[in-house]
């Protein structure tokens, strides 16, 4: 526990440190990208109008892609970076460019709707081969001149990732060089192109497929790939390095755009030979800024782009309307800054009503919260799909709110994955399952009280028959209800007794009961013991017994189940048609110290974290907590953290601690209410606010359901289901 000496904050991830520098650049990037669509310049001289939209603001896309670069396609780079020393060898998580493609994908759905009326204003719809245009449009050029970037960041980032799956080093570089090369050719450098017919023959074909080369797969790679090699770089470069190669390589570029401009050689000006390494530096350069953190300027910069083109039609419009024409359209600076403005103002609004709608919702990490690792829950459904016999299905028990897990969002998780028969503990469980959309059969193990019958079948339920009694009970109902059998082989907790063969034929004989199912509980499957284990044998032996009496009687039981967690881990031989799976979903087991005849690879699906108040140093003599049950020998340092009793720490855990920055930190004094505290003595540099893990790993080291449970006289079922409301639950995929 003792050998966590390199862990230090901020570092395992990228995306949490801070990168002034970008955002603020993203602001600028946006400015430049309105300076392009409105050429601000040209009323005053266009030579210095094509200088500032042509070639210097050409370097704002390059600077979004290489952000996505960074933060999305570095995650699949070796990482030797000086960023993250501890993590080199870590399997590459796709969960962040899934997201970031979902999400740039619902920002262009989001885009494309909002310019539907300008694009009917502008009779766009109305052009020959629509659907062909159409579809086009939506792939590569944008339904609105602006809109391009979407699409192209989007077929970049899924070029790049299928071009690193080839290769991870030079090649990839290479490649991503040679289609810019090749983009170059039809972009700034048509004119070498135009000369000669075979090349020219080429261009025009592609130039049908999209109206430019600026797009994902020419322009967009080598700008994404530079940002995550920038990501991983081993060091920084030096500030003299960045200023002095952004000067030299700033000052070809204007050389070369101009010249190209002079010679007329530009079909598009989006793309030139020394962009590369000015972005390059450029990049490097901001890198090293430090300001103060500001991150609202993502989200302005987000909306100044998608917004501008309307925000142009706006102060045209405008301008019309109040006959300002001469001053808000044809002075190009005023008309630039007017849309500059307007669109700031969209961002304001926006950003603000934000802020609004967020309000009184208050952050679910601010204090206590559950983590769930849906990536872990999957893997515990393999690994028990895989010791299962080939016709036993796996019916995931998704009680008392799936152990604290959030039966709602686990259950759809498993029917991702297929898992489609479920147990829940009472009616209501059931019920909102099926409200929320969860497919597949519901069992209930519980009582079902007469009045909530009609929810059975309007539900879909599957309704277990603890005795005979209550079989006639529901089958007065009147309506077919979908029932299990509840068969009592010695838990004596609900079923019909196994030897009473009478009563269990009467049940059978019941004319409205659809009996799907038949199943006993065992009491002491988790125990090993010669005595516990003959008792199970005899258990499952009474079951198979009464089964085959039933048989005989010519009724059928259906489909079979005994076995819980331990039921599978310690008689796996059973062959039944289901296995209830309860607390080994989760991962964990219910005891520490339980050994079971197989054992499976178990994640913990579950952490729980929390964060530090306040930290404070204590003298000699002083007591913690009520009833001063905890008194320093000697002077200590302490921490408060938000989480108590009332959230599920059982209040009479001991040798308690919690992990901060890694390390094990006990918990001292009474557990409160709503707080605890901790001694903090051996731990560097902790402060207020910081997370700490209150249940499961923390950089190496980890605390364990099992610890916790057993070190507070109960099992993992119980502390899991007793967590408490006030945590919520994030879902990690
Ligand atoms: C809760 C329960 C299970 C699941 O038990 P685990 O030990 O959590 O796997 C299975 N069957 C019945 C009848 C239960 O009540």
């Amino acid at each position: 526990m003792n050998h966590i000496t390199t862990a230090r904050k901020g570092q395992t991830n990228l995306i949490k440190e801070n990168y002034d520098g970008l955002d603020y650049f993203r602001m600028i990037a946006a400015f430049l990208i309105v300076a392009i669509h409105t050429s601000p310049l040209t009323s005053i001289n266009t030579t210095a109008d094509f200088v500032f939209t042509r070639i210097i603001a050409r370097v704002a896309v390059p600077f979004f892609f290489m952000v996505t670069g960074f933060f999305i396609i570095s995650g699949f780079l070796k990482d030797n970076s000086f960023r993250n020393p501890d993590k080199y060898s870590v399997k590459p998580d796709t969960a962040p460019l899934t997201k970031f493609l979902k999400k740039t994908a619902d920002l262009y759905g989001i885009a494309m709707l909002i310019y539907i009326p300008v694009n009917l204003y502008s009779g766009y719809f109305k052009q020959n081969n629509m659907f062909l245009k159409l579809l086009k449009d939506i792939l590569f050029n944008g339904t609105m001149y602006h809109l391009w970037y979407l699409p192209a960041v989007i077929t970049g980032v899924l070029f790049v990732y299928l071009l690193l799956k080839i290769n991870k080093g030079t090649v990839f570089l290479l490649i991503s060089i040679i289609l810019y090369l090749a983009g170059l050719l039809g972009d700034s450098y048509y004119g070498l192109t135009e000369s000669i017919p075979i090349l020219k023959n080429c261009y025009d074909f592609l130039f049908q497929l999209f109206d430019y080369t600026r797009n994902g797969i020419f322009y967009a790679p080598v700008f994404l790939v530079m940002g995550a090699f920038i990501a991983r770089s081993v060091k920084p470069l030096s500030l003299r390095k960045c200023i002095a190669g952004f000067i030299a390589s700033s000052v070809l570029l204007f050389i070369e755009g101009l010249l190209l401009h002079a010679h007329n050689m530009q079909r598009h000006d989006s793309m030139y030979l020394f962009l590369i390494p000015s972005m390059y530096f450029l990049f490097q350069l901001l890198l090293h800024f430090k300001g103060n953190y500001y991150r609202s300027f993502r989200t302005f910069s987000m909306i100044i782009y998608i917004i501008h083109p309307f925000a142009i039609i706006l102060v045209r419009g405008l301008a019309k309307v109040l006959g300002l024409e001469d001053f808000l359209i044809y002075n190009s600076l005023i008309h630039y800054l007017a849309v500059c403005l307007l669109s700031l103002v969209f961002g304001y609004f926006y950003v603000y009503a934000i802020r609004h709608i967020k309000q009184g919702k208050p952050d679910i990490k601010g204090r206590a919260w559950i983590e769930i690792n849906l990536n872990h829950l999957r893997h515990n459904v393999k690994e028990f799909q895989s010791i299962l016999p080939k016709n036993c299905t796996l019916m995931a028990v998704v009680k008392a709110n799936a152990y604290g897990h959030g039966d709602i969002r686990i259950s759809k998780e498993l029917n991702k994955i297929g898992v489609t028969s479920f147990a829940v503990a009472t009616l209501s469980e059931g019920v909102q399952l099926r409200k929320n959309g969860v497919k597949g059969e519901i069992l209930i193990f519980g009582y079902t009280h007469p009045q909530d019958f009609k929810l059975l079948v309007k539900y879909r339920l599957i309704q277990t028959v603890v005795d005979l009694e209550y079989a006639q009970i529901l089958n007065r109902y009147g309506s077919k209800i979908k029932v299990h059998i509840k068969i009592d082989t010695g838990m004596h907790r609900l079923g019909e007794n196994y030897n009473n063969i009478s009563n269990l034929e009467a049940i059978f004989n019941l004319k409205n009961l659809v009996i799907l199912g038949a199943y006993t509980h065992l009491s002491v499957s988790d125990s090993l013991t010669k005595e516990n284990t003959a008792f199970t044998k005899a258990q499952i032996e009474h079951f198979y017994k009464t089964i085959q009496n039933l048989n005989d009687f010519g009724y059928n039981p259906g489909r079979l189940h005994i076995q819980s967690s331990y039921g599978v881990l310690n008689y796996p031989e059973l062959s039944c048609d289901y296995a209830r799976i309860g607390i080994a979903l989760y991962g964990v087991l219910s005891s520490a110290y339980d050994k079971t005849r197989v054992s499976i690879d178990l994640k913990p699906v579950l952490s729980v974290k929390a964060r530090i108040v306040m930290t404070k140093t204590i003298e000699k003599g002083d007591a913690v907590s009520y009833g001063r049950t905890f008194t320093a020998s000697e002077e200590r340092k302490i921490a408060t953290v938000t989480i108590g009793y009332a959230d599920g720490i059982p209040r009479n855990l001991e040798d308690g601690y919690i992990l901060v920055n890694g390390y094990p930190a006990p918990i001292i004094g009474r557990i409160c209410m709503d707080q605890l505290m901790i001694d903090i003595t051996d731990i560097p540099g902790v402060e207020p606010d910081e997370i700490v893990t209150v249940i499961g790993i923390n950089e190496t080291n980890q605390i364990k359901a099992e610890e916790i449970a057993m070190n507070s006289g109960t099992i993992t079922n119980e502390l899991l289901t007793r967590l408490g409301n006030r945590l919520k639950r994030i879902y990690i995929n």
